[in-house]
């Protein structure tokens, strides 16, 4: 393992098909690089992913592994910190897609390190576009832009006219990184486009978000490993979708001959309590006798309620949703069931 994660020397080779496209992913080791490699993967793309030196390799590839595509992937040392890294991985690679997946992604986190936050976040898509603009590449690039963007909604239903109201140093964050994608099109005629995704889980999802503490939760409490789950407020509602169905969004969005950006949502919003009610009901349980509310999980601000109308990625992408919110909690309450009964 430790091999794989030494440097660009140990990327795969491209086999001598020609037509093969290169695509450089960066936060691989989260839920959506694992995803959009395995698309990717099966398209016959080759596919790199940064990664940053860490004292837990096996973090890097926990999520591919988890697909059995860890050998598949090739892994590039590098971090959306540092321009110089970024800069020598894309002279290297030469990929012909980008994707800016990496981020410091969990909101809470984000009052505790809101300058981590923005440089990651926020300053990371700074660095990556203006590696390529000093290249003078043209890989085309996709900026994975948030519904938190929304954050204080101006509209029921939210769409790509929508204004924006961030509400943590994460959305602010993740609004520069949307901007600045915009700004490099219009300014240089990138193909660069912004997927403005709302929450998307699925087994891979980390154990910090809601739906997976959930899930969690609700397997520990099955086998007897857990009595009871504190959350913290049941009445915020997100249009939740499966990551599997959203990474096609954002394929689909690079092989449009114009960029441009685009919602990508289900058009449903549920509250995290009817999640619970979903979940525990999978596993045959009622979640009112477990769920406790717990007010160290709420947050300074709160984004109520998410509801996206992702119409254009519909008409121009011919993308739409495919996996149901049901389907969804009883494949990840599943997940965590066989995890956990893991020895
Ligand atoms: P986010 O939409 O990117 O912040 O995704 P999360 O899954 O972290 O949070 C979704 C919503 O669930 C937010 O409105 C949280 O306030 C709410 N929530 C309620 N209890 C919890 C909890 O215990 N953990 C997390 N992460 N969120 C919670």
């Amino acid at each position: 393992m430790e091999k794989r994660l030494a440097n660009e020397d140990n990327y795969p080779p491209s086999n001598g098909a020609k037509a093969m496209k290169t695509a450089l992913i960066t936060g691989i080791s989260g839920q959506d690089g694992a995803y959009l490699s395995q698309l990717l993967l099966a398209k016959g793309y080759r596919v790199a992913g940064l990664v940053r030196r860490s004292s837990n390799a096996e973090k890097a590839v926990e999520r591919l592994r988890w697909l059995g595509l860890e050998r598949e992937v090739g892994l590039v040392d590098g971090d959306l910190t540092d321009l110089s890294s970024l800069i020598r991985v894309l002279a290297k690679l030469r990929p012909d897609e980008v994707y800016n997946l990496g981020a410091q992604s969990f909101v809470a986190l984000s009052w505790q390190q809101p300058i981590l936050t923005g440089e990651v976040t926020g300053m990371g898509a700074f660095n990556m576009l203006e590696a390529i603009r000093l290249l003078e590449m043209k890989p085309r690039f996709y900026q994975a832009s948030s519904s938190e963007m929304y954050g204080l909604v101006q509209a029921p239903l939210q769409s790509e006219t929508t204004p924006f109201y961030p509400r943590s140093p994460y959305a602010v964050s993740k609004l520069a990184a949307h901007w600045i994608t915009v700004n490099y099109r219009e300014s240089f005629g990138m193909h660069a486009s912004s997927g403005i995704l709302f929450n998307h889980e699925s087994p891979l999802r980390g154990i910090e978000f809601v739906t997976r503490k959930i899930t969690d939760g609700v397997a520990r409490i099955k086998l007897g490993l857990a009595t009871h789950l504190d959350l913290g407020n049941l009445d915020a509602a997100r249009d939740w979708g499966h990551a599997r169905d959203y990474v096609k969004a954002m394929w689909l969005m690079m092989q449009q001959e114009v960029p441009g950006d685009y919602v990508v949502a289900t058009g449903r919003s549920v509250t995290i309590r009817e999640f619970c009610s979903l979940a525990f009901g999978h596993a045959g349980l009622n979640h009112q006798d477990y769920v406790r509310v717990n007010p160290a999980f709420f947050r300074p601000a709160e984004v109520d309620c998410l509801k996206g109308d992702a119409s254009k990625a519909r008409e121009t992408l011919g993308w739409v949703p495919e996996i149901t919110l049901e389907e969804l909690a009883a494949e990840m309450v599943e997940a965590d069931l066989r995890r956990l009964r893991q020895p």
